[in-house]
C-alpha cells in the first residue's frame, strides 16, 4: 500500500476497498493543488517523476537525496495512456524534493535550469489522464 504524505496531507494510491479517506488537514492541505493531488492518488495516479518513461525527461540526482527517502524516486510501471511526460502536472514534485543539502534531486534533461513541481492546479494532461482512465 502506497501512501503519499505531504505535511499530513495524504491519500492511498488507487482504490483500496469501498469508501476511502483522504487526509487534508486544515493547516497546510487546503490548497487546490494539494486537494487535487491527493484525489488523483485515490483515482490511481502516481507521482509524475516515477512514470515509466521518466528517464527520458528527468535525471535523478541520488547523491542529493536524504537517506531513507530514495523510495520516492523509484520508477514504477505506470500506464501513461498515451500522454506525454508533464512537468506541469500537479503530481510532479519539485526539483529540490527530499534534498539533504539544498541541491536539486531532479533535473529536467532538456533544460537543467527548468523549474517544475509548482503547479497550482491540474494541467491539461492531468485532466486528459482522468478522462482517459475513466472513459469520460
Ligand atoms: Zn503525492
Amino acid at each position: 500500500v502506497f501512501v503519499c504524505v505531504r505535511d499530513r496531507c495524504w491519500s492511498y494510491l488507487g482504490r483500496q476497498s469501498r469508501e476511502q479517506a483522504i487526509s487534508l488537514r486544515k493547516n497546510g492541505c487546503l490548497y487546490t493543488s494539494t486537494v487535487q493531488h491527493e484525489v488523483l492518488h485515490a483515482l490511481g495516479f502516481a507521482h509524475e517523476q516515477v512514470r515509466s518513461d521518466r528517464d527520458s525527461y528527468v535525471s535523478i540526482i541520488s547523491r542529493n537525496i536524504k537517506p531513507g527517502k530514495e523510495h520516492n524516486f523509484l520508477k514504477r510501471q505506470t500506464n501513461n495512456l498515451g500522454t506525454t511526460y508533464d512537468f506541469n502536472s500537479v503530481m510532479h514534485y519539485g526539483k529540490y524534493a527530499f534534498s539533504k543539502n539544498g541541491q536539486p534531486t531532479m533535473l529536467a534533461k532538456r533544460n537543467p535550469s527548468l523549474n517544475f513541481g509548482n503547479a497550482h492546479t491540474m494541467s491539461n494532461i492531468d485532466i486528459a489522464l482522468v478522462n482517459k482512465l475513466y472513459q469520460c
